[in-house]
């Protein structure tokens, strides 16, 4: 099912044709209304009227994390305090909290954008979601409610956390869709198994979750875990929160709703564009925001774009799973490593868990890297044979996959801390001994 038909599968010309008269009115109201971006663009010598064609946004200056922090609170924001509806900031994973505000108008895109993700997810007025997102300032619980609300589902606002009562809500309410981080459905996912029911007397058609990077390995996972069909959702508190992006059925790529927001991929060291299919910063245009209006804002998540067909009939242009942020990319010992790689090499051994977690720290001048990682329920770290025979398998494909070596501790299942929300997966010590 496609929520909205002739925005999600509308022709190139058409899309562009709707994009630039966006991006044209867009780019007017930012310089009239926001007085920090307006010196920007006038720095750069680039006026409002230079919009002629989609490949202009190119002489636009960027905006960045940096831009936020100096405007903090509502520098960058363009509505009048009056017709501010709402606010929200991010999670703050790194740095200082960024404040968006939503007019009522952008709430209303906002429950759009979700509506398409959760219908894409096979959900509609029938279904029961329930939302496990945390509620608050963070953009995921109140960003799948407004969604769930669109499109007329019966909307659980049970917030993250309390696993039991997760459980028990799915049972009784025969949910059919569960939204929350991917690591909190593994969290999940486990409680199931730990009381011993079985998924298949669940309702659960469908998992919408997001906010953190996750592998196919780990998709895998809690698919088999909870009994559903697992969807990646994208978002970002500056450019909306949930929703800027959703995979289809075809789990090659998220969907961007591009006719709200434009992408486009950048080097983030030349910062000049990169051709579809290669890896790079995200950069985001708002297309008809009115609070916060973001044009060209670095996202510092790395992907590609893709633009051929989609067996889903969607045409709108997809977005490669995360692999991580710039700012989680680990330099150890003069190589990058993300996150995303040791999970990917964790989810292939069917003898380990995918809960792990990466102490990088520094001794005598040189890079320390630790990997803790647990067994599969039922498999013991005293079975000395077995373990040796595993860590030089695990050894050698995670050598291959980062091009260095770590080392390797084995665990119990269930010793390493469960998340509830975003998951922290990774101590890197380095910079305390540098001070
Ligand atoms: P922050 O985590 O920076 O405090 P947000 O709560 O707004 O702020 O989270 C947005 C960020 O979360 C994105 O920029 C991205 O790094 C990450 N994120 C969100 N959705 C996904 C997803 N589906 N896959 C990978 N990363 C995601
Ligand atoms: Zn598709």
């Amino acid at each position: 099912m496609i929520w909205n038909k002739e925005m999600e599968c509308a022709d190139r010309e058409t899309m562009r044709a709707l994009q630039l008269e966006k991006l044209q009115k867009t780019v007017k109201y930012e310089y009239e209304n926001v007085a920090p971006y307006r010196k920007k663009m006038d720095d750069a010598g680039v006026k409002p009227e230079d919009i002629k064609t989609l490949e202009d946004i190119r002489k636009l200056p960027f905006t960045t994390k940096e831009d936020l922090a100096a405007n903090y609170p509502k520098g960058l924001f363009a509505a009048k305090d009056e017709d501010i509806v709402r606010v929200h900031a991010s999670s703050g994973t790194t740095g200082k909290p960024k404040i968006a505000g939503y007019t009522r108008g952008d709430l209303e895109i906002w429950g759009e954008c979700v509506a398409r993700a959760l219908t894409c997810a096979g959900q509609d007025k029938n279904s029961v979601i329930q939302i496990a997102y945390g509620y608050g300032l963070f953009t995921g619980g109140l960003g799948a409610h407004i969604g769930a609300e669109t499109i007329g589902a019966t909307t659980i606002p049970m917030s993250s956390g309390n696993t039991k009562k997760q459980i028990m809500f799915m049972k009784d309410m025969k949910s059919t869709a569960f939204c929350c981080t991917p690591s909190y459905a593994l969290t999940v996912a486990e409680g199931l198994a730990k009381e011993g029911v079985d998924p298949s007397e669940l309702s659960l058609q469908a998992g919408i979750f997001g906010a953190e990077p996750w592998t196919e390995g780990m998709r895998e996972n809690i698919e088999k875990g909870l009994g559903l069909k697992a969807y990646d959702i994208y978002g970002l508190t500056e450019i909306i929160g949930p929703g800027v992006s959703i995979s289809c059925d075809e789990h090659n790529g998220m969907h961007i709703q591009e006719d709200y927001f434009y992408p486009e991929i950048i080097d983030p060291e030349t910062l000049e564009p990169l051709p579809d299919g290669e890896i790079g910063e995200l950069v985001f245009t708002t297309l008809g925001k009115e609070g916060f209006p973001m044009i060209r804002y670095r996202t510092r998540d790395l992907c590609y774009l893709m633009r051929d067909k989609c067996a889903c009939g969607r045409t709108t242009v997809r977005m490669g799973k995360i692999l991580g942020r710039t700012d989680d990319m680990l330099i150890i010992r003069g190589v990058n490593v993300f996150p995303s790689q040791i999970e990917e090499v964790i989810s292939r051994f069917e003898e380990l868990t995918i809960n792990y977690m990466i102490y990088v720290g520094r001794e005598n001048n040189k890079d320390t890297f630790d990997l803790e990682v647990e067994l599969a329920p039922g498999l013991e770290i005293d079975d000395i044979g077995f373990v040796e025979n595993l860590r030089s398998r695990v050894d050698h494909a995670l050598r291959d996959m980062l091009g260095i070596g770590c080392k390797v501790k084995f665990l119990n299942a269930d010793t390493l801390p469960r998340s509830e929300g975003k998951a922290v997966r990774v101590k890197d010590t380095r910079k305390l001994h540098d001070k």
